[in-house]
């Protein structure tokens, strides 16, 4: 019953997005009129052309200004030439057979699997390359970064190869109360990134073709059903409500727009790291870099898995359909910011070529 009240709700007001006019009329003409002072008005966006867009988030709002600095912001490409060989200890990972309990929120952007503040301590990473071995980092969200066709859907590329999609795992240091805390703070976060193929259709030409890896079945597609009926939403209408009248509790209760950012989707069972970790584990490159949206802190130590993983088609264009802050599907810009240059990013790997 609830979902069939999301549903006509998230309905009704897509409709009214749609068109085509409207939806030019609230947009910003000018620079000026993206920019705030009140943070909780500030937005940034994946249009190019847009003035929130990823050339001006740096000016959208003072707290952003990071996302102009050429010292290390991500995403980057990964010449693997350039790369450079340094022994690490494998990455260790307490408590990854366990699943712990998350929330999936949609904040505008790209569907966020937060792990519950209760299950923080549960999952725990050392032996972060270039971090003293013995400092542990706490498993805080997945999420994935998409574009607007499969063939350049990943932030990083390696070789300037883009995969279909990016997962990336977010950690944050122990020392720290949560990623929001520990985000700004030197050395603060870990990110974990794997590249996604779609099964059958990506040729690859790399040598992790044939070790093993199979069909992931990715936790937005298998674990919640009601979240897919919400992703396909956009392709649904309600013929059988046309004419009649919402009742007042049903206007009051649903009918209000919330603010995208805050809306929380559903709670479930169960995330790993695993979920996403690719069968070979063992090649990796690590830099240091920033979050790859604002306020694009240069905190992060990032993790790039050489191999991908695979998800089937349709959790491909599931993912793809899912609605960005305006109502449309976070296919229609990508979600995903430009690959950026920067005077002095050093990548190391820790495999022989
Ligand atoms: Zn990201």
């Amino acid at each position: 019953m609830e979902l069939v009240f999301l549903i006509a709700t998230v309905t009704s007001v897509f409709v009214s997005f749609v068109d085509g006019a409207g939806y030019l009329q609230i947009r910003p003409p000018s620079l000026k009129q993206c920019c705030y002072t009140d943070i909780n008005k500030a937005h940034f966006s994946y249009d190019r052309d847009f003035c929130e867009g990823p050339k001006n988030w740096c000016k959208v709002h003072p707290c952003w200004t990071t996302c102009g600095s050429k010292r290390r912001q991500s995403p980057i490409n990964i010449n693997t030439n350039e790369t450079i060989y340094r022994r690490y200890p494998r990455l260790k990972f307490e408590n990854i057979l366990k699943r712990v309990i998350a929330t999936i929120r949609n904040n505008g952007h790209a569907p966020y699997f937060e792990v519950h503040e209760m299950f923080e301590d549960e999952i725990t990473l050392c032996n972060v390359p270039e971090r003293p071995r013995k400092k542990e980092y706490n498993f805080a969200q997945l999420h994935v970064h998409l574009g607007r066709d499969e063939k350049e859907g990943s932030e990083h590329s390696i070789d300037n190869k883009f995969k279909p999609m990016e997962a990336q795992m977010v950690f944050y240091d122990k020392d720290y109360e949560d990623v929001a805390e520990a985000k700004s703070k030197r050395n603060g976060l870990v990110v974990i990134s794997v590249m996604i193929e779609v099964y059958g259709r990506s040729k690859e030409n790399d040598d992790c073709g044939c070790d093993g890896e199979t069909l992931r079945l990715y936790p937005l597609t298998s674990i919640n059903p009601d979240f897919w009926t919400l992703l396909r939403l956009p392709r649904k209408c309600w013929y059988n409500n046309c004419g009649r009248t919402p009742s007042k509790d049903f206007i009051e209760k649903r009918c209000e727009k919330e603010e995208p950012e805050n809306r929380p989707f559903f709670v479930f069972e169960g995330i790993t790291p695993l979920d996403v970790m690719p069968y070979d584990t063992n090649r990796f490159y690590t830099y240091a870099g920033s979050l790859t949206s604002p306020p694009c802190y240069e905190t992060v130590q990032w993790v790039v898995y050489k191999c991908p993983i695979k998800v089937s088609t349709k959790a491909f264009k599931m993912l793809q359909l899912v609605q960005d802050s305006h109502l449309n599907p976070l296919a229609k810009l990508g979600v995903r910011r430009p690959l950026q240059t920067n005077t002095n990013v050093v990548v190391y790997r820790n495999h022989l070529k």
